[in-house]
């Protein structure tokens, strides 16, 4: 009997107001769920809607100068350039829904080994401001409420979106109890790096033998020695080759590989794993569902 796979899921997750053209593929938010039912990979009762995170939680990560700015729509212009998206206050609320998404997520991999986020993965919002699409970090939230609720005692970020996590690294920049972990293209956004616990920048047009090959020397050593009670899992799949940002040439299947190869080694390991997307920009939406499907098909069988 398979046990349930917890996955976070709301209507909100898609913003119906992005100006057309706009380069977010924020279809892929409904796609990749049907995908998923259509093939059987999970049923309806795998879904659970999260509710909007409290303001205290949400004050447990962000400065309340941000929070206030979010609340009141009273970011500037060159605030809201940043952030990627303009500005509408329902946008505060689809954040909110998806960063406690995510917490869910972490509290329920606790104690059932895996769940994954149907979004997520915004890596790019610090403390005091958003940018690159992510205005709060779901990670960095998830990370402290367990923190705080004294939950896990040792969390390990594990983050392959082909963006540094330079949010999440500042955020935990003095945090000893969150180790976090980026691989990403040296060269890619952002332009200035900030310092993760473990940064691994790779050159452009990496191909799959020598990504999978840094990835399969560092990760178990890595885990053996931060000794985490959980892992958070940023799976991008903007390192594929058919990624408009992306800048590395990783296959479909060098994508699948890279997730398969994180989460066995997570199970052989006895660490339960919380997964969110992160990006992904391909010219074509099919590949980036098929790729996130992956995923998805992964923690199925392996968890
Ligand atoms: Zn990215």
């Amino acid at each position: 009997m398979t046990i349930a796979m917890r996955i976070s899921y709301s209507p909100i997750y898609t913003y119906s107001r992005l100006p057309e053209g706009h380069r977010f593929p924020m279809e892929k938010y409904d796609l990749l769920p049907q995908q998923l039912l259509h093939e059987g990979t999970i049923t309806e009762a795998d879904f659970f809607e999260p509710g909007p995170l409290t303001e205290s939680q949400i004050l447990r990560t962000h400065k309340v100068e941000y929070w206030e700015k979010l609340k009141l729509g009273t970011l500037t212009r060159k605030e809201i350039r940043a952030l990627g998206f303009p500005f509408h206050e329902s946008l505060v609320n689809r954040g909110r829904h998806i960063s406690n998404g995510t917490l869910d997520c972490a509290k329920y991999a606790l104690n059932h080994g895996i769940a994954l986020n149907i979004a997520g993965g915004t890596h790019h919002a610090y403390a005091d401001r958003g940018e690159g699409f992510c205005m709060f970090n779901d990670f960095a939230i998830a990370s402290n409420e367990l923190l705080y609720e004294g939950l896990v005692k040792k969390i390990l970020i594990v983050d392959l979106d082909v963006h540094q996590g330079n949010g999440t690294a500042k955020i935990f920049e003095q945090e000893s109890r969150v180790f976090t972990f980026s691989m990403h293209g040296a060269n890619n956004y952002p332009l200035k790096k900030e310092k993760s616990d473990l940064d691994i920048g790779v050159p452009d047009g990496i191909e799959d033998k020598d990504y999978l090959e840094l990835l399969t020397k560092t990760l178990p050593d890595l885990i053996d020695d931060v000794r985490p009670e959980i892992i958070l899992y940023l799976s991008g799949v903007d390192v594929l080759e058919t990624d408009k940002l992306g800048r590395l040439k990783l296959t479909k299947e060098g994508c699948k590989k890279r997730d398969e190869f994180v989460l066995t080694t997570a199970q052989k390991k006895g660490i339960p794993v919380a997964i969110s997307m992160g990006g992904g920009y391909s010219l074509k939406i099919a590949d980036i569902i098929e790729a996130h499907a992956n995923t998805f098909r992964l923690a199925r069988k392996i968890f």
